[in-house]
């Protein structure tokens, strides 16, 4: 079973994949494509929590064998969101790290069920919450076990789709000693911004980003306007890894 510290032994550590699970081939191919570029972790989503029931909800416990096979093909760690606490279970044999959207960040209930799993658990900040109920929210679940992801926060400020408080980041982390990874691709909700975006985090020293990457990003089923594609991602790990270099050699 995988440890957080066995998570945060990469430095930085690169989360990436699709938006959704979409079909077998959509996430074979780029999660081959994604280890190849020293990805370590795969997002592999198939339960979406979407604003509108018309929306694409994500391919379900169906695409539990596509996953597999992605991780028998390319030794990736594979990360699940988790929306109903049975599907923890489900994905008992494939889902190396489990996941809290930040729509769920108050789900107590659920919280409470991941607290029972030894798995790490990625939990991502809610729209609009504080620091301490981001804390909070990791009690339940068991901080030591916990890595926290800033997506971004609802402001008065909506030059992009949220806005990037890498202030809470920071204090979480150095005040409160949780690890803490950042999530571009949600913060800026357009693909010009996400690799700015995950510059800026690099270099305020986080332990790691998540990023959606689509093999054909135009025709995506969810958050098209954001991803970008392996080709994009590529370019983006490379100054990633420069500026880590940089920050931790000071
Ligand atoms: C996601 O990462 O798939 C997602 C929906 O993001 P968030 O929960 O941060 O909105
Ligand atoms: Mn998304």
């Amino acid at each position: 079973m995988l440890t957080r510290s066995q998570l945060l032994k990469h430095k930085p550590l690169l989360m990436a994949g699709p938006c959704a699970v979409e079909s077998r081939t959509q996430i074979i191919g780029v999660a081959i494509a994604l280890k190849k570029m020293g990805v370590h972790v795969l997002r592999g989503q198939l339960w979406k929590p979407r604003t509108s029931p018309g929306d694409f909800q994500g391919v379900g416990e169906e695409g539990i064998p596509w996953l597999l096979e992605a991780k028998k093909n390319t030794g990736l760690l594979i990360s699940t969101e988790i929306v109903d606490k049975d599907q923890i279970e489900l994905v008992k044999n494939v889902s190396d790290i489990l996941w809290v959207g930040a729509r769920n960040m108050q789900n107590f209930e659920l919280l409470k069920a991941l607290g029972k799993d030894k798995r790490p658990v990625i939990l991502k900040r809610g729209l609009i919450n504080t620091v301490k109920e981001w804390l909070g929210a990791a009690d339940y679940i068991g901080r030591n076990k916990v890595i926290l992801c800033e997506r971004g926060i609802r402001t008065g400020a909506d030059s992009m789709r949220f806005t990037l408080d890498l202030n809470a980041a920071l204090v979480a982390k150095h005040d409160h000693g949780i690890p803490v990874i950042a999530d571009p691709s949600h913060t800026a909700g357009r693909r010009d911004m996400v690799a700015h975006l995950a510059y800026a985090c690099i270099a305020a020293g986080l332990d790691g980003i998540v990023v959606e990457v689509h093999p054909d990003p135009e025709h995506a089923l969810s958050d098209k306007t954001q991803q970008v594609s392996p080709k994009v991602f590529l370019q983006m790990v490379a100054m990633v890894q420069k500026l880590h270099k940089l920050v931790q050699s000071k």
